[in-house]
This record gives C-alpha cells, sequence and structure tokens, in this order.
C-alpha cells in the first residue's frame, strides 16, 4: 500500500520533493497551490524575480534525470558582476566558474511540468488555485479552499510544509504543537525594476553575461539579464528610507533614476517608470526554528523552515539542498518518517541557523566596509592562493563551494560576520 503524501505549495521545494518521493516507488504525492496553474495564464515579469542557482541547488535538481538540461537551456548564465559608480564608471569582479540565473517561475514552470510528464494521475495529483486553511494533526486531516466552491477537507499519512516565509501550516505548529518560531522583517524592502537591455537611440548596451549592480549608500540595484534582452532585477533600499517614496509621476522617477543611476535612467522608457511607480514595495521575512518536523508526519521544508534575506542569493539553493538531504535520510532509514523526520531536523536547524547568520550579515553596511568588500572580492581568491596561512577564501567566494557545509562556512568567515554585526549595532 503506498503511503499519501500531501505537500503545500508548488514552490521549487514543493516541487523538486515531489520528484524525489515519487522515484522511490512508495508514495502516492498531491500537491496544492493557491496560485494559478502557471501553464494556463501568462507569466508576468512584474509577479517574478531572477534566482541564481548554484552548485549546492544544482547538485539537487541534478539527481533527476534530465532536469538540470531543461532548467539549464532557460536560464541565463553570467560570468561575472560589474559594480557601477554613480559616475557610470565599473567595476568588473569575474567568476571562474559562469552562474546560472532563472526567472523563479519559469524554475517552477520546468519542475512542474518534468514532474506531470514523468508521473501518471494516479501517482502525482497537482491541484492549482487551491488555499490550506488549516491542519489537524491528530486527524492527519488538512482543510482547502479551492477558488471556487466549497472548503474540503483531506486526509494525509504524512504532509509537508512546503508554503513558503508565510507558511500556515508553521504557523500552526507554532501554535498547537509547540514550534519555536522567530520570524522577522528583513530591514530593506524592494521593487522590482524591468528594463531593456539596450538603448539603440544612445548606442547603450548592458552585457548580456554579466549580474549589473549598483551600490549607492543605503540604495542599492541589482539587473540580471534575461532571456529575449531584458534586465530583471530591483531597487533595494532601507524600508524605513524609500527613496522613491515622495514621487508622483513617471518624470519623477524618470528624473530619479537619471541623477542616481544614471544608466537605468538611460535605459528606461516612460512606460516603465510609469509601471514602476506603480507597483507595490515588496517586504520580505526571516524565518528561524526549533525543529523542522512534528512527529512522524510532518515536514516543514524550504522557505517555511528557513526564509533568508536574499543577500548573499542562498534561500533557493537551501532549499533544493533541503530535498536532496531529506532523501537521503529517507535512503538511511528506510522510509520510516519517524526516524527520518528528527534526523533531518538535527542535521538541517543548525544549518539553517548559520545560513541566516551569513544572509544577514554578509554584507557590509558602511561604505568604508563596502570598499573593503570590494577589494576582498576582488582579491580574495588570489591571496588566499599565494598566503593560505593568512589570508582565507572570502565569504562569497565559499559560498560557491557546494561541499562546505553553512557551519563551516560561517565558521571560516566568523572575522568578517562579527566586523559586519558591530557596524550594523553602530548605524542602527
Ligand atoms: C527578490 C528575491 C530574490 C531572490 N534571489 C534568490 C537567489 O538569487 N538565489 C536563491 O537561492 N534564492 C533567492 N531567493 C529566495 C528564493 O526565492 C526562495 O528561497 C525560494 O523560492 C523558496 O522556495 P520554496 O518552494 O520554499 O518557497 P516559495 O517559492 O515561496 O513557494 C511556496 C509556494 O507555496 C504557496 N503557498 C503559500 N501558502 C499556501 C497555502 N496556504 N496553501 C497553498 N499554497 C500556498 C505559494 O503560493 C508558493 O507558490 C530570492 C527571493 C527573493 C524574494
Amino acid at each position: 500500500m503506498l503511503q499519501k503524501i500531501v505537500i503545500i505549495g508548488a514552490g521549487p521545494a514543493g516541487l523538486l520533493l515531489a520528484h524525489y518521493l515519487l522515484r522511490r516507488g512508495k508514495y502516492n504525492v498531491e500537491i496544492y497551490e493557491q496560485r494559478s496553474d502557471p501553464r494556463l495564464m501568462d507569466t508576468s515579469p512584474e509577479r517574478t524575480f531572477p534566482i541564481s542557482l548554484q552548485e549546492r541547488g544544482r547538485k539537487a535538481i541534478r539527481s533527476i534525470a534530465g532536469l538540470e538540461e531543461a532548467i539549464a537551456a532557460a536560464s541565463v548564465f553570467c560570468n561575472g558582476t560589474k559594480i557601477y559608480r554613480q559616475s557610470g564608471k565599473a567595476r568588473d569582479i569575474s567568476r571562474a566558474v559562469p552562474i546560472m540565473t532563472i526567472d523563479r517561475n519559469r524554475l517552477v514552470m520546468i519542475l512542474l511540468e518534468h514532474l506531470t510528464q514523468s508521473y501518471t494521475t494516479e501517482q502525482l495529483r497537482v491541484k492549482f488555485g487551491c488555499q490550506c486553511l488549516q491542519v489537524d494533526r491528530k486527524a492527519k486531516t488538512v482543510i482547502l479552499q479551492p477558488e471556487q466552491g466549497e472548503a474540503f477537507t483531506l486526509t494525509y499519512d504524512r504532509l509537508v510544509a512546503a508554503d513558503g516565509a508565510r507558511s500556515r501550516i508553521r504557523e500552526y505548529l507554532a501554535q498547537d504543537a509547540g514550534l519555536h518560531c522567530e520570524q522577522s522583517y528583513v530591514p530593506d524592502a524592494y521593487k522590482t525594476v524591468i528594463l531593456p537591455r539596450f538603448n539603440p537611440a544612445l548606442g547603450l548596451e548592458l552585457e548580456a553575461d554579466k549580474i549589473h549592480a549598483w551600490n549607492l549608500n543605503k540604495t542599492r540595484m541589482m539587473m540580471v539579464p534575461q532571456p529575449g534582452d531584458r534586465l530583471n532585477g530591483m531597487i533595494v533600499f532601507d524600508a524605513q528610507q524609500n527613496p522613491l517614496a515622495g514621487l508622483s509621476s513617471k518624470e519623477e522617477i524618470l528624473a530619479f533614476f537619471k541623477d542616481k543611476f544614471p544608466l537605468i535612467g538611460q535605459l528606461m522608457s516612460a512606460d516603465e517608470a510609469e509601471a514602476l511607480l506603480q507597483r507595490p514595495v515588496a517586504r520580505l521575512v526571516t524565518v528561524s526554528c526549533d525543529r523542522f518536523h512534528e512527529g512522524d508526519s510532518i515536514l516543514v521544508i524550504g522557505d517555511a523552515a528557513h526564509a533568508v534575506s536574499p543577500s548573499i542569493g542562498q534561500g533557493c539553493n537551501a532549499s533544493l539542498e533541503d530535498v536532496l538531504i531529506f532523501e537521503q535520510f529517507l535512503a538511511q532509514y528506510q522510509d520510516d518518517w519517524a526516524q527520518a523526520l528528527p534526523a533531518f531536523s538535527a542535521h538541517r536547524v543548525p544549518e539553517a541557523h548559520a545560513l541566516k547568520e551569513l544572509s544577514d550579515y554578509s554584507f557590509p553596511p558602511t561604505k568604508i566596509l563596502a570598499i573593503e568588500f570590494v577589494l576582498r572580492l576582488m582579491t580574495g581568491k588570489l591571496l588566499h592562493k599565494w598566503f593560505p596561512q593568512w589570508v582565507k577564501p572570502f565569504v562569497l567566494d565559499l559560498l560557491q563551494d557546494e561541499n562546505l557545509s553553512y557551519s563551516q562556512i560561517l565558521s571560516l568567515s566568523q572575522g568578517w560576520i562579527n566586523k559586519v554585526k558591530r557596524s550594523q549595532l553602530r548605524t542602527s
């Protein structure tokens, strides 16, 4: 008799976990997702963002035949970052191994299509437009609300909370099962920015294989090339000091960018300025829990377990790695969830706490530290090669090494992390 696994949330973590569980041949999987079916609607770039996938996340994807190739084919590979000054002059930080970047919704679409092509509807059910409202862990039921019609109750053998940073299931476990969880807002807020990559009238073109970044005191921008000659990215600012807050027309938006980020100002049309004006400011929460399971039947995974600031681009990589590691425990304990779940929590919670520390404190809050940061980025690898006893690789380089756990990276980077932490305390 196959066990029935109910996964709430069809994001990267929920969908990849479905792949891993189904190939074990011991489970039927049902996935419920509150958003509409992405295969049936126009995917608007307004509701998505680019994700950089490093070896840590790619390793988890690679384990499913054909998946990494499909994702790579829809990605853009960047071989470095260009960090611009206000004057337009840029520093190049090159990468030995190009970084794979893919739009979040495109990634989800590929994971989903691959899944539905690989399994029958007997093995896999995916229901969109269906929100999980409540859980009853003793009865092993969830109440789901479809977009149309009455809410219904569903039973499960095992339940997976892959429902993201604002997880309903995690909230239920915190209220009803003593899960200890801290949530806080990331101090930064952001607005999505979408631009063409060139302006032929001005003979201006940003490189297609570089991430483009600007750092202007407390306001930063990052733009990532997309297929179809677009740049998707964001303007990031202190949530208490939104530099766009007082601007009320597209002309004022254009004037702001021409002054503060001239290259962006030259690429932005009046329509894009208007769209940016209308777009909401996004706030992000971070999540830190003391365990990622309940009893022998509920698993919390991905952002639902450990949402972090996107500053070092690890949230999705860590969420995909969760899946790889959970399956290793399932294999080790012959699919006995009563053993695999606590083992997963014991292994993964300290990693998630280390990841949060790295995400909160890798980026410098002050100009002086920003200079040191860029210097370390540019010279760290070389200096480490020449003087390995004295110079450790820099935190961002260490993060590229998927063989190092987050707690090892934290321990190797503690000096820098403490420096940023002290500096943040002084400036807050
Ligand atoms: C601006 C930005 C940039 C980022 N850049 C990077 C990056 O470069 N690299 C990186 O590794 N990570 C990045 N991240 C983080 C990354 O997006 C997340 O870590 C990743 O999406 C987590 O996957 P997930 O499946 O756990 O959660 P999600 O992607 O949040 O998916 C959860 C799903 O659950 C659904 N859901 C929620 N509640 C319910 C409910 N009650 N019922 C049914 N369905 C529900 C949601 O609709 C959603 O589809 C970035 C994040 C942001 C915001």
